[in-house]
């Protein structure tokens, strides 16, 4: 039996994206060559600026592509830092690390001021958290709990202290409607490999593009001397391709993605000694964090990997770190006993409801190696 319900980690890429990206990588133009190869090459940029747009309604000269959500997450830190000399930074305490570790790296080396925003214990921000700076980072939702924040809102306090709002919607991306337009954030970030892309793309979505971010990347001019970087025209064509199925099969997408995780949810509450975070949240449609009590989430992880089911004990760049507990439960104001025990399950339009039954069984099992009354005492 072999089980993925790791799509927030990444979602396995559609086929005809691999034999798009595969055909792409035929070409030899390079996209900053006058020649009929060089232009060709552009137009498959140009072409997949488009479809991330249409995805996102935003429009195509706003799309600048990047090695990931990781470098777009960067780029606008680092970039405002730069430019902003003692930049007043404010991040959610929930992020990922691919915010959390630039923003603590501008504050130590680029003397910006960080605040910390904090969640409710349902894992939101709320406006009234808000504090007056030139730059805030909010994500669109939460890679671990699937708990989305309310952006629009968010943008219209923001903008009363006159301060921009960067988001970072790599999970969002591909899994609910996200509008960037109406939602009147400056900066986005987005991740190919999550919806069905390849791995090693993304993109930076700037709301104004002629007053622009100080680059990240200086070198040979590339995308409007913004990321300069030979375009990685077979990555950038695929994730736009990934970008275009993703929109066509959005609602079937939502409807069977939330089926199959309330059915999972339905059945682990009838098991004592769960706890599922965030449930009466709004939450992205294919997540459920849990915890199992008494059974740490890496041990968790390991019991279903044996019985051959692909689940996270949160988020996968987590084990590039000693300590397992979540900073997003913790955040939460959960304790750090629970926060240890938490395991993620993400599912995918191709998951199936036996999938949901066996992960249940899989729980039923895992549960009795470590029965409750042996784990208090343990
Ligand atoms: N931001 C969030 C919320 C994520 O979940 C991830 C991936 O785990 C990233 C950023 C990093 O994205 P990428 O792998 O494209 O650099």
């Amino acid at each position: 039996m072999s089980i993925y319900a790791d799509h927030n980690a990444t979602a396995p890429i559609y086929s005809e994206v691999i034999t798009c990206q595969h055909e792409l990588s035929q070409l030899i133009g390079n996209a900053a060559s006058l020649h009929r190869y060089g232009r060709y090459a552009q137009s498959v940029v140009e072409q997949a600026k488009s479809q991330v747009a249409a995805l996102v309604n935003a429009s195509p000269e706003q799309i600048f592509f990047t090695s990931g959500a990781t470098e777009a997450n960067n780029w606008v830190i680092k970039g405002m830092a730069f430019s902003h000399p003692g930049l007043r930074l404010a991040v959610s305490a929930t992020e990922h690390e691919a915010i959390l570790r630039p923003a603590e790296f501008v504050a130590e080396y680029m003397k910006a001021q960080l605040t910390l925003l904090p969640v409710t214990p349902l894992g939101r921000v709320e406006k009234d958290t808000l504090v007056d700076t030139q730059l805030t980072s909010i994500m669109w939702a939460n890679n671990e709990t699937g708990v989305i924040n309310d952006i629009q809102a968010l943008a219209e306090k923001i903008r009363i202290f006159g301060g921009m709002l960067h988001s970072d919607a790599a999970q969002v991306c591909g899994k609910i409607p996200i509008d960037f337009s109406k939602a009147g954030v400056d900066f986005m970030s987005l991740s190919s490999h999550k919806l069905g892309g390849p791995m090693g793309v993304g993109a930076l979505v700037v709301k104004d593009p002629y007053q622009p971010l100080i680059p990240l990347l200086h070198g040979g001019g590339h995308q409007e001397g913004l990321r300069s970087g030979t375009e990685n025209i077979p990555g950038i064509g695929a994730f736009g391709l990934a970008c275009e199925i993703a929109a066509k099969q959005l609602d079937e997408y939502q409807s069977k993605t939330r089926l199959l995780r309330d059915s999972l949810e339905e059945s682990l509450l009838e098991n004592t000694g769960i706890t599922i975070f965030a449930q009466s949240a709004e939450r992205l449609p294919n997540t459920s964090f849990f915890a199992m009590e008494g059974v740490s989430g890496e041990m968790a992880v390991m019991s279903f990997d044996k019985m051959g089911i692909a689940v996270s004990g949160g988020a996968a760049c987590g084990r590039h770190h000693a300590e397992t507990a979540s900073h997003v439960l913790q955040a939460m104001g959960v304790s750090n006993e629970l926060s240890d025990q938490a395991v993620r399950v993400s599912f995918g339009i191709n998951n199936s409801i036996e999938d949901v039954k066996a992960i249940v069984s899989a729980v039923l099992k895992i549960s009795k190696q470590y029965p409750i009354q042996a784990r208090r005492l343990g």
